[in-house]
């Protein structure tokens, strides 16, 4: 494309550095595929029934100093005061060994889920230390490897409770009021559809628990209480109601483990481990419970197996990814999670080691106590008398007064209610913040003599609830205190894994475009980074800015009136636009629509969204060529007229094509009543070219994580904005901190705030025809790799055309038949030639899903093609005998080093098993360990960092 010259003359070089072929590539592409440019292909590709219908008028791209220049300003509109409002989000100094190499390493942030273990044994080492950490301080011992936000894991511990009570007579669920507020509202939201009565109170004045069939309690309460809970549980036992605690883990540390009060499951934030507010996230969430409960644990679960040399190796285990996001029983809808967080935040622990983080606990409790003494010696009430960091102020009638005054001093304290202020300690908080905080209180008085408290100053944690169990005695936690062994040890995990920086990951559905450097770097300014999320609306003057305008320009990219940004994940954006589709049929008096269309090919978290809601899922067919079955889809939305709530439907399809029907698919459901939920997750083939607002869609989800250039994480975090039609507007999540104060699907008004610069850079500096340009060439790319592979690989499904979309699905299942290779041995060899696998085997089994994205150019195209060609060839050579039917360089991959230094016993040689390609010599990635053994791990579950004697014993 031509290098785009804004009005200043500066040029606009970012589009051409997004995109990977460079023109003559493109040319030669096209002439491969027969068309004469790119309009000629994206006119053929899209059905003439939605063509035309984008509304793409967001002007040219801005150069990427510009757009720099830009956001900077916008983000030197937020005003940073000190924050004491808590809540669940406290300050913390993220080390800056892991901000450099770890948050701000694409070796870490590019990569993807950890679904392929060789390739990614690193992360997953992170993780299994996240959920040895968890389990640790918890004390319990299964631990999952994240979830969204607190407020969600309180959510996901409410229906956990649910399935696994004894009293299935009740249905209510006991919150405590002393939960955060934020939390609550989430709970409400997700119970309301499921008819789960919360029943919030205070538990101290529990006369009956038999209505019950779990509760939530807070620990240390939001407020600052420090109750002793181990009789109350106990109660909740005997009733046959299992107990959630949502727990601070830095006050873990001194404070006796939920697992040793009887909790049967834990949660909370591991955000105050040094990963920055951010206006409310991402954070990782985290979510303990007993053995007994593993199998019904949401999210993923990171486990120890063996691989096939008999060495230990790490996956994720009981293929929690399928377990949980089944059509049927599903548990949770959790996709992406957040890897990226948690892993900063197990590093976190690392570096600090038990030692620190119980010495920063100390020095946060010990200057709590300071500051509550010397506020009680000015005359101020304090209510608690136990405490961790937290502490509520009776301030009567100058509660407003006070209030204005702290922020005359740049300090924001928590509003509890017109008589009461509450303030939270942190990492970040010093003699002199104290001192601050006093002479806001003091009127005139001399201030408290700090040295003098700090001397004599006694704990305020009741004895009966101090830790006695020692906490991460497992040598990773004390071994890296050093910078240097630290830098070392991320740096020698990073090395284990594939990441976008060595090749391209091409994993259909997931779009792993690039995530360009300039879009990150605002990510770790100060001023998106250090907002508390409910901080005065005066303070976030550039968020609102950001949010607005990134709003206004989903709205131009969707045909959309509205958007929300607060979903944290795709799976999250379902669930708030299948909400938003529940409460209008309500709204009309419509009681009875509970039923939800899902053609057979849908993605795992459809499914589970409708349960989440209360629907009833009715599957519809597919046809032979892959398309929705528009006769089967139109008798069940007849037969079900009355009760139609709903269809959720991906377009482009799964199947990776544009199918024709897609109109006459949403009339039908509209004609019966229903509501058209249309899956955007493969918005990146439609982007400038066609918009699900203006084709039928009510509300669909975007994936920033994926068209909109949010980095995976390894495995999250995610932005999954719902756009909706001005209908569906009024129904948009809420916030206790939004407008509509109701329907809260997160813990914070805007999610994943912080991140949301990304898509916000990235839209600006590709402006209206770059987005387009990267739409074509997204089709350019897959359709060049379903041509040159589709004489080795029967390309399942095409469009009328024989076109693809933005990927195509290889069809390997008469390989198995004529060879026994299966889609895993293709996998686990193409990483012999440096490349993570495609997506194996969704949405139909027995295939491989293809997509390049436009960032990749001809090169690695080729590259890429060449790889599966050869290995096609490989599979010819078993066919015809020339390779042994079972010791073949398929069958064995991928092959290690220390294989080859090993005695070589195959029928091939070293130099096919791991220089397939000569060209390999020059920058080989080496996996770490041989192909994992699922069924050994899930057999032999061991769900954290092994035991101190093993390693002593190794
Ligand atoms: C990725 C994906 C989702 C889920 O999105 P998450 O962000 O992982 O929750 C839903 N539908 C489809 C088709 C997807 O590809």
């Amino acid at each position: 494309m031509p290098t785009q010259t804004n009005a200043l003359g500066t040029a606009n070089e970012f589009i051409a550095r997004h995109i990977g072929p460079r023109d003559a590539d493109t040319q030669a592409m096209l002439d491969l595929l027969g068309y004469a440019d790119l309009e000629a292909l994206s006119t053929s590709v899209i059905p003439d029934s939605i063509k035309g219908t984008s509304v793409l008028d967001m002007g040219p791209g801005q150069s990427e100093a510009d757009a720099l220049a830009a956001i900077k300003a916008i983000a030197g509109k937020n005003q940073l005061f000190t924050n004491y409002i808590g809540q669940g989000y406290y300050g913390t100094h993220t080390p800056s060994p892991i901000l450099r190499n770890l948050l701000e390493n694409p070796a870490w942030y590019t990569a993807y889920t950890p679904y392929q273990p060789e390739i990614s044994q690193g992360r997953l080492e992170s993780l299994l230390n996240f959920q040895t950490l968890i389990s640790d301080l918890t004390g319990l011992p299964i631990s999952n490897a994240s979830l969204l936000d607190e407020g969600t894991a309180a959510a996901e511990a409410m229906t956990f409770c649910k399935r696994l009570s004894k009293n299935k007579a009740g249905n209510a669920f006991f919150a405590s009021r002393h939960c955060h507020p934020q939390t609550l509202d989430v709970l409400r939201t997700r119970a309301e559809p499921l008819g789960i009565e919360v029943v919030v109170g205070d538990e101290r004045e529990l006369t009956d628990a038999s209505p019950y069939f779990g509760a939530l309690l807070q620990y240390p309460a939001s407020n600052g209480d420090l109750f002793d809970n181990a009789e109350l549980v106990e109660r909740f036992h005997a009733a046959g109601a299992l107990v959630a605690v949502a727990a601070d883990l830095l006050a873990l540390t001194l404070l006796k483990a939920p697992g040793e009060f009887g909790a049967d499951v834990a949660l909370g934030s591991a955000q105050r481990f040094g990963v920055p507010l951010g206006f409310g996230g991402p954070h990782a969430a985290y979510f303990a419970t007993r053995d007994a409960f593993k199998r019904d644990m949401p999210g993923r679960l990171v486990g120890v197996s063996i691989d096939r040399h008999g060495k230990p190796a790490l996956r994720l285990a009981m293929q929690t990814r399928e377990q949980h996001i089944r059509r049927e029983k599903a548990t949770s809808n959790i996709c992406t999670a957040q890897v990226l967080l948690a892993n900063i935040a197990s590093m976190y622990a690392i570096y600090h080691g038990p030692q620190g983080l119980t010495r920063i606990a100390k020095r946060v409790h010990q200057l709590t106590a300071i500051l509550a003494q010397g506020l009680a010696k000015l005359g101020v009430t304090v209510e608690q008398q136990s405490f961790f960091d937290t502490l509520t102020l009776t301030t009567g009638a100058r509660t407003a007064e006070l209030h204005a005054r702290a922020r005359e001093h740049r300090i924001n304290l928590r509003v509890v209610d017109d008589q009461r202020l509450g303030l939270s300690l942190d990492e970040t908080t010093t003699q002199a913040s104290v001192e601050a905080l006093w002479a806001i209180f003091a009127d005139g008085q001399a201030l408290p003599a700090f040295a003098e408290l700090a001397a004599t100053i006694p704990s305020r944690l009741p004895t009966a609830l101090l830790r006695e169990s020692a906490i991460l005695a497992h040598p990773v936690f004390n071994r890296y205190h050093s910078e240097t062994e630290l830098m070392r040890y991320m740096r020698k995990l990073a090395d284990k894994d594939l990441a976008l920086d060595r090749s391209m990951i091409p994993l259909g559905s997931c779009t792993m475009k690039l995530n360009a450097a300039s879009e990150m770097i605002p990510v770790t300014w100060a001023e998106f980074g250090n907002l508390h999320p409910f901080a005065p609306a005066e303070q976030s003057e550039g968020y609102q800015q950001l949010t607005t305008e990134l709003e206004a320009m989903l709205c131009a990219a969707t045909g959309y009136d509205a958007v929300s940004l607060q979903p944290n994940a795709g799976s999250q954006g379902e669930y708030a636009g299948l909400l938003a589709i529940r409460a209008y049929h309500l709204s009309r008096g419509d009681d009875q629509r509970d039923i939800c269309l899902i053609p057979q090919s849908a993605h795992g978290t459809n499914p589970a969204t409708a349960n989440m809601v209360g629907m009833r899922v009715v599957v519809t067919a597919c046809d032979a060529r892959g398309n929705v079955d528009i006769a089967d889809l139109k008798a069940k939305a007849e037969e079900h007229r009355e009760r139609l709530a709903a269809i959720m439907i991906t377009y482009p399809s799964t199947h990776g094509v544009f199918e024709e029907g897609i109109r006459e698919i949403c009339e039908i459901i509209h004609a019966n009543g229903g509501q058209v939920y249309i899956d955007g997750a493969n918005m990146n083939a439609m982007v400038g070219l066609c918009a699900p607002g203006q084709f039928g869609g009510d509300v669909s989800h975007l994936n920033l994580h994926k068209t909109f250039c949010i980095p995976h994480g390894g495995g999250g975090p995610g932005v999954g904005p719902i756009g909706v039609k001005a209908h569906l507007a009024p129904f948009l999540p809420g916030h206790g901190h939004l407008a509509r104060k109701e329907g809260a699907v997160s813990a914070a008004p805007f999610g994943s705030a912080s991140i949301l610069p990304i898509t916000w850079m990235y839209i600006r500096m590709m402006g209206g025809a770059g987005l387009r340009r990267a739409s074509q060439m997204a089709i350019l790319n897959a359709n060049y790799i379903a041509r040159r592979l589709e004489e080795h690989y029967p390309v399942l499904y095409t469009g009328t055309n024989g076109l693809v979309a933005h990927e195509c699905i290889l069809d390997l299942r008469p390989l198995k038949d004529s060879s026994g290779i299966s889609v895993d041995d293709v996998a686990k060899r193409l990483i012999d030639f440096g490349f993570h696998a495609p997506t194996m085997s969704f949405p139909v089994a027995g295939t491989l899903m293809i997509e390049p994205t436009e960032s990749e150019s001809k090169e690695e195209l080729d590259r890429f093609c060449d790889a599966m060609i050869r290995i096609r060839n490989e599979i010819r050579a078993v066919e015809t005998g020339a390779l042994d039917a079972n010791d073949n360089p398929l069958k064995n991959a991928p092959h290690t080093a220390a294989e080859l230094v090993g005695e070589w016993t195959h029928p091939y040689s070293r130099e096919q098993a791991v220089y397939p390609t000569a060209s390999l010599v020059d920058g080989k990635y080496w996996p770490p360990v041989g192909r994992v053994d699922n069924v050994f791990g899930d057999r032999n579950l061991v769900c954290a960092c092994p035991s101190i004697e093993a390693y002593q014993d190794a």
